[in-house]
């Protein structure tokens, strides 16, 4: 059995039905061929910021329609793709429907939405990336400065003269840079001024507790004010609760993502929430009262 999440999506092997040798053989021969199948598919989630109470973006996660499995969430086969090389192709594809996507909202007059991307670190250091980032763009028309790549922590880990040049020639192209849960890797600080990030991502587990546990509060207050000392923005992940949107509000966080405003959902049903909450004022959210 593998427990279901939001959306009818299929999150992970319970413990005791670890996938057996045989299976993993067989997710793998199933995984070879889901491209071509055609079995990928990306889920939005809008991102809102706090000051205008708009949508400013989306995220683009990754699903697989898996002809036997049903609908599954990355965690089910991210670490396989890795292991295999086959994140390469896959997240090649990510990048172009992302970009075709964005691309067509916009054609749309669902306005100028920031569209996020995450990249596997497998990736990020092989030497195409910057020539793959450039096709995407040429090819969707999408805006270079409507695309922002995710990286994790553990791209960025140790200074590396080859990651910097490798964001710099990123950035040259115009896109935007962010750091993805942020806080959770083995965080050397003095990275985040030596590469050209715009965003740092606020982990979700401390997000979580920020109501219930003191230093949850005091790490989130830390990253907000660092980030906004080295000019960065900063957004939180995983805000399921409208007390923790006001903690974060008050504490100047800039951007926000998470359930409370809308798990993510498929392009069409995206498109939707979009022209009935992500427009106006309210952000998608039900009370979006200001702090002081
Ligand atoms: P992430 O990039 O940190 O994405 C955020 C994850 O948190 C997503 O899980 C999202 O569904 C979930 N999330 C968002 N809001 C909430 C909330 O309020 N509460 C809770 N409990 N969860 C929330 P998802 O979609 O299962 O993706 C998991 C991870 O898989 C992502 O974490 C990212 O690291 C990776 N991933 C997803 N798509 C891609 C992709 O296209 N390429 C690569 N390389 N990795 C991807
Ligand atoms: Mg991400
Ligand atoms: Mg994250
Ligand atoms: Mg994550």
């Amino acid at each position: 059995l593998a427990k279901s999440i939001g959306g009818g999506t299929w999150r992970f092997f319970a413990a005791d039905m670890r996938p057996r040798a045989s299976q993993t053989a067989q997710l793998e021969s199933d995984l070879r061929g889901a491209l071509s199948r055609q079995e990928f598919l990306l889920h939005y989630q809008p991102q809102i910021d706090l000051r205008s109470n708009r949508v400013v973006g989306a995220e683009a996660l990754l699903r697989w329609q898996h002809p036997q499995h049903g609908l599954l969430a990355p965690d089910a086969f991210l670490g396989l793709a890795e292991e295999t090389g086959l994140i390469v192709p896959i997240n090649e594809w990510v990048l172009n429907e992302a970009c075709r996507q964005g691309a067509a909202w916009r054609a749309e007059g669902l306005g100028d939405l920031r569209i996020a991307v995450n990249l596997s670190p497998i990736q990020f250091r092989r030497e195409g990336v910057e020539t793959l980032v450039r096709e995407a763009l040429r090819t969707s028309g999408m805006r270079p400065t409507s695309l922002e790549l995710e990286l994790t922590e553990g791209i960025l880990l140790g200074y590396d003269k080859q990651i910097v040049t490798q964001m710099q020639s990123l950035r040259a192209l115009g896109v935007t840079l962010s750091v993805d849960d942020f806080g959770t890797g083995y965080s050397s600080l003095s990275y985040i001024r030596s590469f050209p990030l715009h965003r740092l991502k606020i982990d979700r587990s401390f997000v979580q507790d920020l109501g219930s546990d003191p230093s949850a509060l005091a790490i989130v207050r830390t990253i907000i004010d660092l980030g906004h000392i080295l000019h960065l923005q900063v957004l939180a992940e995983g805000v399921e609760e409208e007390s923790q949107l006001a903690l974060l509000r008050s504490e100047g966080c800039d951007e926000v993502q998470g359930y409370y405003f809308s798990q993510p959902i498929p392009s069409e049903a995206f498109a939707v929430w979009l022209t009935q909450h992500g427009l106006g004022e309210a952000g998608g959210a039900p009370a979006t009262e200001k702090e002081h």
